[in-house]
């Protein structure tokens, strides 16, 4: 094979476009060029009649009124403004969040700033498989609280939480509940107002819709939902997002949520059997495979295994010419740093950095799994063969035990 296809196992990172979806937003770059905002002319009304064609699919993909989706340029914009903007607007309430230790970063840098602006945050732990306790989140509640966020389903582990138990627990203490479901939406069913969801952010690009366009969801009644602006200029989004509509990207955005709501159900039962079957016959090839994650509750394109005394980075490189996946090693300024949600899982370091995150999508094929398969089967072997730590297992020898020098 002189040029092996490439084999793209990656769509927590970000989901190809559909072809529907650009050809939907093409006619809205030249042919229909209005601002949605322009209120007297025929260019203008079709942009906004646009706009409100994917207000409406989007609307309706999730459960909710039109008026209650806020569009920004995505689900870090959109975590930040439910985050800050529900801190700023009810911090005469109280200024106490919870939030959990394997959010995204962009929860936990909104909530690490929201901090610095006189905040005070709780990070709750998560059980082996990524599961917050329900106990010691009701505990967590305190009289200043205004504001529990909770991924709805994570990105590296694909790890579902008990959204409506938590919603529960919210709505007896009155406190709004705000949930990342950038990995959840137009995968599995993900309707806020049935599980106590009052505020709910996701994105275009994982829901193989384009870059740069992404909604909060804000409840308009029992209760209404404020948050203040974090961008001020022109009062669009009834006031709670100035700027200029992307009217392409939103047309784009629309078209994946309609396409999503009818394809849903057919796309995981297919995906989830593709990914069953790597996760199978990895497991039946090589020795010491380890999922991570929560087998009964997770995402039905995702899994994570560890490939224990291989250094996934490493692995990686065998392959990554032709298969795109994550390791579970994030690359900071000096160093390998493991990734905060498999140490959060209570992973050690060694499993943490063996592990790789797979994430297949609508566009994934039987053939491409089958070669991802051998491809990591063959790289995890020869990584193997190559190391003595896995020749001192083989032996016998209890890793644990041996005190390496550190020198
Ligand atoms: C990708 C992702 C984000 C960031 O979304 P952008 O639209 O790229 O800003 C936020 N949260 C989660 C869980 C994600 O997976």
């Amino acid at each position: 094979m002189a040029n092996p296809r490439k084999i793209y196992l990656d769509n927590n990172s970000t989901t190809p476009c559909d072809p529907r979806v650009v050809e939907a937003m093409l006619p809205y770059f030249y042919e229909v060029p209005g601002n949605a905002a322009s209120r007297n002319h025929p260019f203008g009304w079709a942009a906004e009649e646009a706009v409100s064609v994917a207000r409406e699919q989007i609307a309706d993909l999730i459960g909710v009124e039109e008026k209650e989706i806020i569009f920004t340029s995505g689900a870090t914009e959109a975590d930040n403004l439910a985050l800050k903007g529900v801190f700023e607007m009810y911090k005469r309430k109280g200024n106490h969040i919870i939030t959990v230790k394997t959010e995204h970063k962009a929860v936990l840098d909104s909530c690490a700033k929201i901090e610095k602006m006189g905040g005070e945050v709780t990070y709750l732990d998560v059980d082996r498989k990524g599961r917050l306790n329900l106990e010691e989140l009701e505990a967590a509640i305190k009289d200043t609280t205004i504001l529990v966020s909770v991924m709805w389903a994570n990105n590296e582990t694909g790890t579902i939480q008990d959204m409506k138990a938590i919603g529960d627990i919210c709505e007896k203490h009155g406190v709004l509940f705000m949930s990342d479901a950038t990995q959840a939406v137009g995968k599995i069913k993900t309707h806020p107002k049935e599980v106590g969801v009052h505020l709910m952010a996701f994105t275009g690009h994982k829901m193989y819709g384009p870059k740069g366009v992404g909604v909060l969801f804000v409840n308009r009644k029992k209760p209404r939902v404020k948050v203040t602006a974090q961008i001020d200029g022109g009062g669009h989004e009834r006031g709670m997002r100035s700027g200029t509509l992307n009217v392409p990207a939103i047309v784009g955005m629309g078209k994946a949520a309609a396409i999503a709501k009818a394809e849903m159900e057919q796309d995981a039962a297919r995906v989830s059997k593709l990914r069953d079957k790597l996760e199978k016959e990895l497991s039946a090839n090589l020795e010491e495979v380890y999922l991570n994650g929560d087998i009964d509750n997770r995402m039905p394109h995702v899994t994570n295994l560890s490939f224990k005394h291989v250094e996934g980075e490493g692995l990686m490189m065998t392959f990554n010419e032709n298969i795109a996946v994550s390791s579970g090693s994030a690359c900071t300024s000096a160093s390998l740093e493991p990734s905060y949600v498999l140490i959060a899982l209570g992973l050690g370091d060694d499993l943490a950095h063996s592990s790789i995150r797979f994430s297949l999508g609508r566009f994934t094929t039987e053939e491409e799994v089958d070669l991802a398969i051998a491809a990591l089967t063959k790289g995890v072997s020869h990584m193997r063969d190559l190391s003595p730590i896995w020749e001192m297992y083989k032996e016998g020898i209890d890793l644990d035990a041996v005190e390496w020098s550190e020198h």
